[in-house]
Order: structure tokens, then sequence, then C-alpha cells
């Protein structure tokens, strides 16, 4: 279980060695955007010039092996919805208006590129090596305690007949414990969804508390019947560089987004 790290050009990107088709985790290097989005900004609603987001999309599709009008995104509202994805959703997010929320998407149409965001939240792509579906969830706080992780595999099991045993699950840089600093709302909404497994997430500092996003998702991913040996966690943490990742505690609300991005039958 590994992460790796790789460079095109200025483009810097992740990916899991567990996953077999294209896929990536993004960076803030490799883009054209300027200023405060410099330089790779993949969030179209931020106030980044659209011209620039498309062609930070077009250098992403280029380098990890996918065509951005086949690409779809959501309406993330840190829910754990899951969009079931098909060839009329292509576009959506980036060159067609998104039609639903959803923090997490789901498909078994080759071609079709799943994406979502992220600025220290959670992101996971899933692929189910016996039938080749996919998936990507965004699972910051909330929508982890909510089961977003859990819900993703269940509806790849409704929809596609995929067995957990078949799945691996990379679960990408976001923030971790000890930049993660809360009130008591994360852990009371973590133990509302993980009962007892939540207390290895938590630990309590005083009137704060630091809270293990990465295990929580991983807790939801094995909860959901994936082997742990299939699970990849990657160990960065997004608000301890800033510099190379977008962080919403760094950075605030003057920035741009990271993404996730895996592709249905594209192998890498
Ligand atoms: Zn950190």
């Amino acid at each position: 279980m590994s992460f790796r790290e790789l460079r095109q050009d200025d483009l810097l990107y992740y990916q899991s060695d567990l996953l077999t088709v294209s896929h990536g985790f993004t960076t803030r290097f490799g883009g054209v955007s300027s200023g405060i989005f410099a330089s790779m900004n993949l969030g179209v609603h931020r106030g980044d010039l659209r011209e620039n987001v498309l062609k930070n999309y077009d250098i992403l599709g280029r380098a990890i092996g996918f065509d951005p009008h086949r690409l779809v995104g959501a309406v993330q509202i840190h829910k754990a919805g899951v969009r079931l994805c098909t060839e009329a959703d292509w576009g959506k997010g980036l060159y067609v208006t998104t039609d639903y929320e959803a923090d997490a998407l789901v498909t078994d149409t080759p071609g079709t590129a799943l994406m979502v965001y992220s600025a220290d939240c959670g992101t996971i792509l899933i692929e189910d090596r016996r039938t080749g579906a996919v998936g990507a969830c965004h699972a910051g706080w909330r929508g982890a305690a909510a089961g977003a992780a859990e819900a993703t595999v269940r509806a790849m099991t409704e929809h596609f007949g995929s067995r957990p045993e078949d799945l691996f699950a990379a679960t990408g840089p976001c923030i971790a414990k000890d930049c993660f600093e809360t009130d008591r709302d994360v852990p009371d909404a973590v133990r509302a969804g993980l009962g007892q497994d939540a207390e290895a997430a938590i630990e309590e500092t005083g009137e704060k508390y630091h809270v293990d996003l990465k295990l929580v998702n991983r807790l939801f991913l094995q909860r959901a019947g994936i082997p742990p040996e299939q699970i990849d966690v990657s160990p960065l943490c997004t608000a301890c560089d800033p510099d190379t990742f977008w962080s919403a505690r760094r950075h605030g609300n003057d920035r741009g987004s990271l993404a996730a991005v895996i592709v249905c039958g594209g192998a890498r």
C-alpha cells in the first residue's frame, strides 16, 4: 500500500498503487491559474477565470487520461448522498450545469471520469476490480460522520452488484489529526456514526478535540466490508503544507480547490 508522487512538467499529483484504473489526487502545482488560485485550481465557482479552470482540466485530463467532456462532478453538500452517473451526466459540473446535489458519485459507464473537490476534506476513490465500476466520494467530517464512504460502497453493491471483497479504495491527502482541532460537534457526529469504533479517532485535549478524519473514513470503508489491506490512506496533511495543497483552514475562502478523479475503464 502506498501513494506515489507523479510529475509531468509542473504538474504534481498523487496516485495509489492499489488502484489499477486511471486516477489522481491533485495538488496546487501544474495549472495556469494565477493570484490566489495559483496554479492548479479545479473549482469552477470560486471566482477564478473560467478559461483558466478549463485549461487546468485539460492539463489534468491529458496527464491522468480522461476527457474533460466526459467528466462528472457534483454540487457537494457535506452529506452522504450518492449519485448514479451515466453518459447522460457527462460534462456536468464543468461544461453543463449540475442538476443534483451529491457527495459521492458511482458509475459503470466506460469513459466516465468521476470527480470530487476538496480543500482539507477527505476524498476517496474506489475501484471494483471485478466489475470495473468506480466511485468517488467527498467526505469532510460532516459527510464522513454521516457515512458517505460506506454509502458509496453500498451504492456500488446496489447498482453494479459489487462485492466489498473486490473493492479497492484510496483516500487522498486531507487534513490530519494534529491539524484538525475541533469543538465537541465533530466528535459527537463521529460517535453518532461509528459508535464505539469512533473512540480510536478522537483525542480530547482540554476543551478541544482532535479528530482523525482519515481513520474515520477508513473505518466506514471497513464497516462496508472492504478488507483493511485493500484500503490505501495517504498520510499527507493538506493543512500542514498549504504551498502544495489547497487548505480551507490555511487559505480560508480565497483559494482554489483540489480534485480527486477516477476513470471508469481507463487503465493507468
Ligand atoms: Zn497537518
